[in-house]
């Protein structure tokens, strides 16, 4: 019997700590537990939207393919932001990991846990930016549009700049 992977999108975000090296911890853990990393973005630094008085977060997005249904893949990534070290406190607050399934292959999932698409992918620059430079033409399987034309027209004005760190590896 053979597997099908499935194709997904995820949005990492963090705020505390030092940033880049949960980012990239948390992408190693993921590769650790045999998710496939296919592309990833460079890191961005992106000013906080909502509870602002809060510091500026490092933002990347990346392709993965994996074996695990989606609710296996939201399982994997709240017990990585958890061995990070994450602890909820109110909606928005800081975070050393944050990881969103922005999209998992074509599906369209709404359950207590797990909604996707992400249901604001479309209106953060922040999540828009980053995806744009790695699947530009993919398409929003519910908004039928494709990244590219979302960033196009985005509302979202808050800062989202690349982060000059010389090495862009995971
Ligand atoms: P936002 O979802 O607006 O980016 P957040 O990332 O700060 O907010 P969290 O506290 O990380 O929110 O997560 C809240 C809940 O969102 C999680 O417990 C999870 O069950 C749920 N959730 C629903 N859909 C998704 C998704 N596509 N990816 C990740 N978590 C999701
Ligand atoms: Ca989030
Ligand atoms: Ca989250």
């Amino acid at each position: 019997m053979t597997t099908r992977s499935e194709t997904a999108y995820i949005s990492a975000g963090a705020n505390l700590g030092d940033r880049r090296r949960n980012l990239e911890h948390g992408v190693a853990s993921l590769r650790e537990a045999g998710v496939l990393l296919k592309k990833h973005s460079r890191f961005f630094e992106t000013e906080p939207v909502g509870f602002r008085e809060q510091p500026w977060f490092l933002n990347m997005a990346f392709e993965i393919e994996t074996v695990l249904p989606a609710e296996g893949l939201l399982d994997l990534c709240q017990a990585v932001e958890l061995a990070m070290g994450r602890t909820r406190t109110f909606p928005g607050a800081p975070r050393l990991l944050d990881l969103d399934i922005l999209f998992y292959g074509n599906c369209v999932i709404e359950t207590e846990r797990l909604v996707i698409p992400h249901p604001r992918v479309a209106e953060r620059r922040f999540v828009l930016e980053p995806l744009a430079k790695i699947a530009p033409g993919y398409m929003h399987p519910v908004l039928r549009q494709t990244i590219a034309s979302l960033l196009a027209s985005c509302r979202d004005t808050s800062i989202v700049r690349p982060y000059q760190s010389g090495d862009d590896s995971v």
